[in-house]
């Protein structure tokens, strides 16, 4: 099986790619452990990057394809997704309305206003952060003539999937020697693990992928790991892959959710100063500073080998820092 594959789907040119691989050797050191890189998706580019914009490649090429005039998607307030979304819609002329949870803040902060820069149009759903309200928007908008395209929640649908098997070939030509041992990334909606594992499957590398589970309700309904074996399965459908995927080879480590989703505790405090002091690289608060918790977590207690090479996927948040000033500053 080649990577002919992906080249064959439609793909829109958003993002700056590859990004950066880079060596960890100062939080190495501190560590003791085994070999650390980490991949900088953070500096994917479109609007100030983050792991939406692989997905959204393939998704908005199927968009443009189907004929789609506008788009619609959703998320919490802070939303990562909804802002590359936003960005998306702006260069493409699109108008781009996002549905996301909680009640208009009185000062915008961090995604929030970046949304409102690019131009988004925000509707603002109480309890409903994940789509709940979407149909009505898109039968009101198909009345006013207009054919929306619905970039499904956290953009993993199949067709979003397809950013992240690409990611895994990005890594493999990027490094001259082994490869990965362990690659560890914050899971939430699925596709970027489930593309990650199948890539791994298809082209037989000895790579363990790790998620580490960022949402505590996603625990509670056991419901992440269905939805990674889904997307992986209706991939393999489509493709027609003489490939068995199942949930024992979908590793989910949920011991890190803390008070729930975008809670920061200590746990990511600690992540987000460590790698701001000794890497100088800043991780968010939602999803990369908890991954990064789960992951010195580990290292501290023993889960890797010394001659163990661990990529650290750095899928991007950062501007939601700046809506956690509170929990972040200096006491
Ligand atoms: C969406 C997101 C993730 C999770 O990716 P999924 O494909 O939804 O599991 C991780 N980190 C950041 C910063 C995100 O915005």
């Amino acid at each position: 099986m080649t990577e002919s594959l992906l080249i064959t789907e439609p793909r829109l040119s958003l993002g700056h790619f590859p990004t950066p691989l880079e060596r960890l050797t100062r939080l190495e050191q501190h560590l003791n452990g085994p070999t650390l890189y980490i991949k900088r998706d953070d500096l994917s580019g479109l609007a100030m990057g983050g792991n939406k914009v692989r997905k959204l490649e393939f998704l908005l090429g199927e968009a443009q394809q189907q004929g789609c005039d506008c788009l619609i998607t959703a998320g919490a307030a802070q939303s990562n997704h909804c802002r590359q979304t936003a960005a998306a819609a702006a260069r493409l002329g699109m108008p781009c309305h996002l549905m996301l949870g909680g009640a208009a803040p009185a000062r915008s902060q961090g995604n929030t206003l970046l949304d409102q820069l690019l131009g988004a149009n925000l509707h603002w759903c109480g309890e409903h952060r994940k789509g709940e309200d979407i149909p009505a928007l898109k039968a009101s908008l198909v009345q006013q003539g207009f054919k929306p395209y619905v970039v499904p929640y956290g953009g993993s649908s199949r067709t979003g999937t397809l950013g992240f098997m690409q990611a895994l070939l990005e890594v493999q030509q990027q490094i001259e020697t082994t490869a990965f041992s362990h690659i560890v990334i914050a899971s939430s909606s699925g596709a970027t693990q489930a593309g990650l594992c199948l890539a791994q499957q298809l082209w037989q590398l000895p790579t363990q992928i790790l998620g580490i589970h960022i949402d505590k309700e996603e625990v509670l309904n056991d419901q992440l790991q269905h939805t990674i074996v889904r997307l992986a399965e209706a991939q393999i459908e489509y493709f027609k892959l003489s490939l068995q995927f199942d949930s024992t080879q979908v590793h989910l480590l949920d011991g890190y959710t803390g008070a729930g989703y975008g809670v920061v505790g200590e746990p990511e405090r600690e992540a987000i100063n460590l790698m701001a002091k000794l890497e100088g690289i800043l991780l968010d608060p939602v999803y990369t500073g908890r991954a990064m918790a789960g992951l010195l977590d580990l290292i501290r207690n023993g889960r890797f080998n010394a001659d163990d090479r661990v990529l650290f996927w750095h899928t991007g948040g950062t501007p939601a820092l700046f809506a956690y000033a509170d929990e972040l500053s200096p006491a």
